[in-house]
């Protein structure tokens, strides 16, 4: 079709062709990233459950842009709409980190937003645990955008309910353990969902490894609760001392000790605020952004990843765009490990983007 042959024709064509109509010269996917779409990197915009279903695109991207469970700062609920924009590459970009371009070997769609509302925490949990599990029942893998980090609790409950009777282990990179029982007696706030999780046994304590801990909380008792259920934590301190490649190895073996599937939850306040200043709780003394994007590479490599959030980013308080943009390099990572263990598996690609919408 005439649309699919303009594909392509973009900033880095090598021998760009003179006397082409200007009007209709370049598809929107080549033309600039502030030009267009504004769905994640220019992806075709596939909102509805039964396309999603028809299609069945390897990855979709869900906006959860909620943030009334914050404890301190707000501000998460522009996350998504701040990561979707925290590119300044359209087309088929090219990960230098792994020799691949990811959208030619993958299917990857921009599924939209969970219909959120404010002030009410039950509906808008109610309503991304919805659209998650429509994604994840329709064969793709959900990466969740915050939002708060209230939402893992919806989202990876529907991913668990999607994959039963296959079991979740959880790799949860935060400075926070977010473990609460409660936050001022309310009990689906950003700091509990991971309890959340395990009570309901989405997932098993044993399975629920934490990476990058550090700060002044949680209290010693909410400590003696995840100690009594199993939870693996690492704090800053072993990262420090052990180097983060040997603690995420650990990690990934802890979290899949028992499960085969993993869920990533990624809370960007586990980068130092000197590189994500715009996070509703920001701790000093965190992970490179470049040890993150490593992390993010060696996880999704070695395990099956069956959802994956990256949470709390915060707009009003971001500078320079910065924490949107580690944001978004997070979700960029992920994408471009999955497609070269497509790739690597000798699958045949499936290119993004080559259906019509
Ligand atoms: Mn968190
Ligand atoms: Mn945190």
């Amino acid at each position: 079709m005439a649309d699919e042959t303009r594909r392509g024709r973009g900033t880095n064509d090598e021998d760009h062709p003179a006397g082409l109509d200007p009007y209709t010269e370049f598809h929107d996917f080549d033309l600039p990233a502030w030009v267009g779409s504004t769905s994640f990197q220019k992806l075709p915009h596939v909102t509805d459950g039964e396309a999603l279903r028809a299609h069945r695109p390897d990855v979709a991207i869900v906006g959860a842009p909620f943030d009334e469970a914050s404890s301190h700062r707000p501000g998460s609920r522009f996350g998504p709409r701040a990561i979707r924009a925290a590119t300044y590459h359209a087309g088929s970009v090219n990960s230098l980190q792994l020799g691949i371009q990811p959208f030619e070997w993958i299917d990857v769609v921009d599924a939209g937003d969970a219909p959120v509302v404010p002030v009410n925490v039950d509906r808008a949990h109610a309503v991304i645990r919805r659209k998650v599990l429509e994604v994840a029942q329709a064969g793709a893998i959900p990466i969740v955008l915050g939002g708060d980090h209230s939402i893992t609790f919806p989202s990876a409950s529907a991913v668990a309910e999607a994959v039963a009777p296959r079991r979740l282990g959880i790799v949860h990179f935060d400075a926070h353990a977010d473990t609460a029982n409660s936050t001022w007696g309310v009990l689906n706030s950003h700091g509990t969902p991971m309890r959340r999780l395990i009570e309901s046994g989405a997932v098993a304590g044993a399975n629920f490894v934490q990476v990058g801990l550090r700060g002044y909380w949680p209290p010693p008792e909410t400590l003696e609760w995840m100690r009594h259920n199993g939870l693996r934590t690492h704090f800053m301190t072993e990262i420090e001392e052990r180097g983060a490649e040997a603690v995420i190895a650990d990690a990934i073996a802890e979290a899949l000790d028992g499960p085969e599937l993993i869920y990533l939850s990624v809370d960007i306040d586990v980068v130092d605020p000197g590189m994500a200043p715009g996070t509703g709780t920001p701790e000093p003394g965190g992970m490179l952004s470049r040890e993150l994007l490593r992390a993010i590479r060696q996880v999704v490599g070695a395990v099956e990843l069956v959802g994956m959030d990256v949470v709390e980013v915060s707009p009003p308080y971001d500078v320079s765009e910065i924490t949107a943009a580690v944001a978004h390099r997070c979700v960029m990572e992920a994408i471009s490990a999955l497609a070269a263990k497509r790739r690597d598996a000798g699958l045949p690609a499936r290119p993004s983007g080559r259906w019509a919408t």
